[in-house]
């Protein structure tokens, strides 16, 4: 299988090479050449596989050029670290009404899916090419820790990560400046997070210092997060009664477009999934797209649910390029008029497939009051999201992507209950290592230079 940039003017890659090389070099996203077809038999012949066997089912059309011991064996490493069973459980609220839990990895939250497995597979290139790699990135919380304890210890491996001093939660923090790995680097920026990432922007564009450390960024666009995250779609869509497969909507918490765009890539691939709702937060871009087909950039504002806290969603990329015929040039065009006027108008997209949906504050902590009520059940705020405009008419699949121990002070204040995990708890006595730098991009490079392996 061959990768093609979004936007066409960039040599296709292997599957090993689009996974190191990130965003295309034209400034487009990785997508396969084609999406493989699988039929009801195939599908059918999955339903008994447990996580790891399904993953190493699916991915191996994908990841056609590492041979299949070897991506058996970075799957198996890849799910070893969640501590449910099933990886991906699905909890039963009532006939209508599920949760597929995404949160049992090592950060509790979804993104370890795609890190876990993404960490393995750098970790297996540096090995293959005899070569260590540098990753950098900044964070403002989620992705941060996910990608840190992805490459946790790994040989051959260091991590850089920056985030704003004071601003991100101290749980989050401790995720990532408490795991005692002497490959893992936790930089508090004495600024904002924007201040975090322009630094992060101007190193990893700084074609040499790129070149001598190979430098990697961690980011949302990694085609291999994409294909790790069709994997529970399918896992759980194979678990549910006939009734709920054939009609149920699968309902997606959603900043930056890819948890959404992985089911319904899915779905294009020939898993009958019957549709998605696009659920925001109250940064709704998304839910205004496809409520009323435009797609206009505003301001962000911070909400209760921080990991959903986008302007722009950086996946909608590689939907657009299915939506537009996979026309390259046609994306060009669409992406070039965005960047200059902050907004694009939309005709005709799959509204059969997606309903949206938009959560404020104030109906989060709501609804975690109400969920609670209702089914003794506590969800994070990111989750709660999804419990807005649940369907009546059809049943729902709630993907939950994080933990709500990761927010104890919104769960406090809309339930009065403390909510813990016991890995949380194991951080609070563990010592904290940063490095506090102030928002300067030559401190920061000293830094890199002294610490790249
Ligand atoms: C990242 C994140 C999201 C949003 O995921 P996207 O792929 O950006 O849509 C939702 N919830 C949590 C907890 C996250 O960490």
């Amino acid at each position: 299988m061959r990768y093609v940039s979004t936007r066409g003017q960039a040599p296709s890659l292997g599957f090993s090479d689009a996974v190191a090389t990130g965003l295309a070099p034209d400034g487009g996203l990785f997508v396969p050449e084609s999406l493989p077809q699988f039929t009801a038999a195939d599908i059918r012949a999955w339903s008994k596989l447990d996580y790891p066997a399904l993953c190493f089912e699916f991915l191996r059309h994908f990841a056609t050029d590492i041979p299949e011991g070897t991506l058996q064996s970075i799957i198996s490493r890849s799910y070893s670290k969640f501590t449910h069973p099933d990886i991906a459980p699905l909890v039963r609220l009532n006939d209508d009404l599920l949760v597929l839990e995404l949160f049992h990895g090592p950060t509790l939250a979804f993104k370890d899916f795609a890190l876990q497995l993404l960490g393995n597979l750098y970790e297996q290139q540096c090995r293959d090419r005899g070569q260590s790699i540098n990753v950098l990135g900044a964070t403002s919380g989620d992705t941060g820790s996910a990608a840190i304890h992805g490459l946790l210890g790994k040989p051959g491996t260091a991590i850089f990560i920056l985030y704003p001093e004071g601003r991100t939660s101290p749980l989050q923090e401790r995720q990532m400046a408490c795991t005692g790995a002497s490959n893992v680097h936790a930089i508090a920026i004495q600024g904002t997070f924007d201040d975090a990432q322009a630094i992060v922007k101007e190193l990893l564009g700084d074609q040499a210092f790129r070149l001598r450390h190979r430098l990697s960024a961690v980011n949302s666009i990694n085609l291999a997060r994409i294909l790790a995250q069709c994997v529970y779609y399918l896992h759980a869509w194979l678990r549910l009664p006939a009734r709920v497969q054939a009609e149920a909507e699968f309902v997606v918490p959603t900043g930056n477009f890819g948890n959404v765009l992985a089911g319904w890539m899915l779905q294009k691939m020939g898993v009958p999934l019957r549709g998605f709702r696009v659920a925001t937060n109250q940064n709704d871009i998304l839910y205004r797209l496809f409520t009323t087909g435009d797609y206009r950039v505003t301001d962000v504002s911070p909400s209760l649910a921080p990991s959903m806290d986008i302007q722009v969603s950086s996946n909608f990329e590689r939907f657009l390029y299915y939506q537009a015929g996979r026309d390259p040039a046609r994306v060009r065009e669409i992406m070039h008029a965005f960047k200059t006027s902050g907004h694009h108008r939309f005709e005709n997209f799959d509204r059969d497939t997606f309903t949206a949906s938009r959560c404020t504050d104030a109906e989060i902590a709501q609804i975690i009051r109400d969920v609670y009520r209702r089914f003794n059940y506590i969800v994070d705020p990111h989750t709660a999201c999804g419990f807005k405009d649940i369907a009546t008419d059809r049943p729902s699949v709630v993907l939950s992507t994080a933990s709500p121990a990761k927010f104890p002070e919104t769960i406090r204040s809309a339930i009065g209950i403390e909510a813990t995990h016991p890995s949380l708890e194991a951080l609070k006595s563990r010592p904290l290592v940063k490095t506090l730098l102030p928002a300067d991009t030559a401190q920061v490079r000293v830094f890199v230079d002294r610490h790249a392996v």
